[in-house]
Order: structure tokens, then C-alpha cells, then sequence
């Protein structure tokens, strides 16, 4: 999952691209309104984190015409303000959900969530053979033992399971786990892969994530 932060201030918006990487998602920071809106138009994204006061455009006006394009994407304001007109006054220019500064990060994170997750039931466990996946407990387990990984691994894992039974193709892989500073011609992807694979202990015949030559890599049940 893709989340574009927008906000000025460099030491909140430092805080929370560190918090929400601990949390596997991937994300990206813009410190103003202009450069925001041109990457949220990108569509690489799957939530928006705005602060409301910006050099620019101001958080509002960012989701107003980001809402002219893209209509579900979630948009969760930042904001010092806190009067019931102007909470008022965001939620209609858009935005799903508002949190006021200062917040508590694990707030924060509860609120993303529930953006997050699909309107349609609450699948957000995933099986591949004997691993399973609780994205909301962010937690991996195989045969029932829990399975110890960094973030990114579990960000490759997600996004192979979500996907799984279709060929995720490298760049897809780095829009959704890796942030735009990513180096393409690394061989980055290869080496998570393999590390999972060790981490997930498969064995030679359990081949549960496959590398497609010249394409990328599936998760599939055998
Ligand atoms: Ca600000």
C-alpha cells in the first residue's frame, strides 16, 4: 500500500514517513501544495495525508481537484484547526476523515486502517499454502509459528498474496512497496525475494513464489 504525504513542516513529516514505513506501507513526501497535487494526480496512490495549511495550495484545494479526477481514493486531513466549521468545511471539499495536531501516531494509524480497508467485508487475512497473513496485525505465520519479518519483506509478502495467482510485475512491485526514490536498475526485488523464501523456510518443492522470466514474480498455491 502507497500512502503520499503532504506536509511542511519537516520534522512531523519525517515522523510520519518513519512511523507508517515501521507499519510496511510505502510513502512518499511532498512539502507543498503544488508538488502534492502533481503526484496524488499520479494515481500511485492508495491514501492521501494532507495537511491543511501548505506553501502553494493549501491541503483543501489539493483535494478538491484531486477529487475531480479520483472520487474513492482516501483522504485524511491534518489539521491545527479544530473548529466545527472548518472540520465542516474539509470533510466537504472531500476528505474522508480529518485528525487534529497534535495526535497520537497510533490514532493516526487506527484511522488509515479503516480507510484502508475494503467496503466489502474485512478480508484482510491471506493464505499461500501453509503462511498466512493478517494485514491488520500485521502479522505472518506458518504452520501456526510466527514468522519474524522487516517491513519491507512484509510490504513484498502483502502485496504478492493480495495479487495472488497474478503475475505482479517488478515496477508494480516497487510502485506498492518501495517510494519513488527506489533505484529501478538494482537488483533489490531479487534479493527480498530470496530472503523471504529463506524466511518462509519453503523447501525445493514448495515452490509458492515463483519468478516469471522477464515479468516479475507470482504467489500461488501448488
Ligand atoms: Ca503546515
Amino acid at each position: 500500500m502507497r500512502i503520499l504525504v503532504v506536509e511542511d513542516e519537516p520534522g512531523i513529516a519525517n515522523f510520519l514517513k518513519q512511523g507508517l514505513e515501521e507499519e510496511s506501507y510505502a510513502v512518499d513526501v511532498m512539502s507543498d501544495g503544488v508538488k502534492g497535487l502533481e503526484h496524488a494526480l499520479s494515481g500511485e496512490y492508495d491514501l492521501l495525508l494532507l495537511d491543511w495549511m501548505l506553501p502553494g495550495l493549501s491541503g483543501i484545494e489539493l483535494c478538491r481537484e484531486f477529487r475531480k479526477q479520483y472520487k474513492t481514493t482516501p483522504v485524511i486531513m491534518l489539521t491545527a484547526k479544530d473548529t466545527v466549521q472548518e472540520t465542516v468545511f474539509g470533510l466537504q471539499s472531500g476528505a474522508n476523515d480529518y485528525i487534529k495536531k497534535p495526535f497520537h501516531f497510533e490514532e493516526l494509524l487506527e484511522r488509515i486502517r479503516v480507510q484502508l480497508r475494503p467496503a466489502t467485508g474485512e478480508h484482510q487475512t491471506f493464505n499461500l499454502g501453509p503462511v498466512t497473513l493478517d494485514a491488520v496485525a500485521h502479522q505472518v505465520f506458518k504452520d501456526g509459528s510466527e514468522i519474524q519479518l522487516t517491513q519491507k519483506e512484509f510490504a513484498l509478502l502483502e502485496h504478492l498474496l493480495r495479487n495472488k495467482g497474478r503475475v505482479c510485475r517488478r515496477t508494480q512491485i516497487i510502485e506498492s512497496v518501495w517510494d519513488i526514490h527506489f533505484d529501478y536498475n538494482t537488483g533489490v526485488i531479487d534479493v527480498y525475494i530470496n530472503a523471504l523464501r529463506k524466511k518462509l523456510n519453503f523447501s525445493k518443492d514448495e515452490n509458492y513464489i515463483q519468478t516469471v522470466r522477464g515479468a516479475g514474480y507470482i504467489a500461488r498455491e501448488l
